[in-house]
């Protein structure tokens, strides 16, 4: 099967989730299911090319499980953007806007070295907020981002026109 197909049957749409208005794409159908799992990752690698990238960003949570085998399979490093205060040596922190009140992500300040190679990996790219804030928090690290890979985008949102020229790429787009 269409690997964008098998894709979209595995993720779920969960109503007003996790507040009304809001649907929610539930991705864990997909994690559960080892064929369309293994396609995304190696999807997501095969894309960039095993030996391009030195360090994935994976964005907490849902993001982590990805990014893991992605790094793994790019025989790349894997360092963790968190919210705020869960992580344990100095960080760097972003504070974004969302539609009620704010959030604020870190990085380990010692995580990434000039010059990495880096690529971004989340589940969703929804309003963009949290993926530019992870790359500015890249930027800082003095890091190059070589682009953001995501399962999911939801064109609709426009997460994409907030992110300059990020090279933005997403297996399935809606
Ligand atoms: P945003 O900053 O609006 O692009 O939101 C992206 C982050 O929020 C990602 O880490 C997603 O996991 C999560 N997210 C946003 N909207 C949704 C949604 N409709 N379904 C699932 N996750 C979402």
């Amino acid at each position: 099967m269409d690997l964008g197909k098998l894709i979209q049957e595995r993720i779920r749409d969960i109503p007003d989730y996790p507040k009304p208005g809001v649907m929610f794409k539930d991705i864990t159908p997909l994690l559960a299911d080892h064929v369309a799992f293994a396609g995304v990752v190696d999807s997501i690698v095969n894309h960039h090319g095993r030996g391009t990238i030195d360090k994935i960003v994976g964005i907490e949570a849902r993001g982590f499980i990805m990014a893991a085998p992605v790094a793994y399979h790019f025989g790349a490093g894997f360092v963790p953007v968190r919210k705020k205060g869960k992580l344990p040596a100095a960080t760097h922190a972003e504070t974004y806007d969302l539609e009620y009140g704010n959030e604020t992500i870190e990085i380990h300040s010692d995580a990434l070295e000039p010059g990495d190679r880096v690529l971004i990996v989340d589940d969703v790219l929804a309003t963009g907020g949290t993926a530019r804030a992870a790359a500015e928090l890249v930027r800082r690290s003095g890091a190059d981002i070589v682009g953001l890979s995501v399962l999911l985008e939801l064109s609709f949102l426009h997460g994409r026109d907030k992110l300059g020229n990020l090279d933005v790429h997403s297996l399935v787009t809606v």
